[in-house]
């Protein structure tokens, strides 16, 4: 299972996302939904695991 430890900059919550495909490693942030603030975010990426 890979997952990604993402971390809102927005309401600093860090939380799991689980995917199926790797990401490139380079990546440091993201454009994606968080759940707590329930609207797309940008998140770091604080941990990538395999
Ligand atoms: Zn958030």
């Amino acid at each position: 299972m890979t997952y990604w430890i993402l971390k809102c900059r927005s309401c600093g919550k860090e939380w799991k996302l689980n995917v199926s495909y790797p990401l490139k490693k380079e990546f440091t942030k993201l454009y994606h939904y968080c759940p707590f603030c329930k609207r797309n975010t940008f998140h770091d990426i604080i941990e990538y695991v395999e």
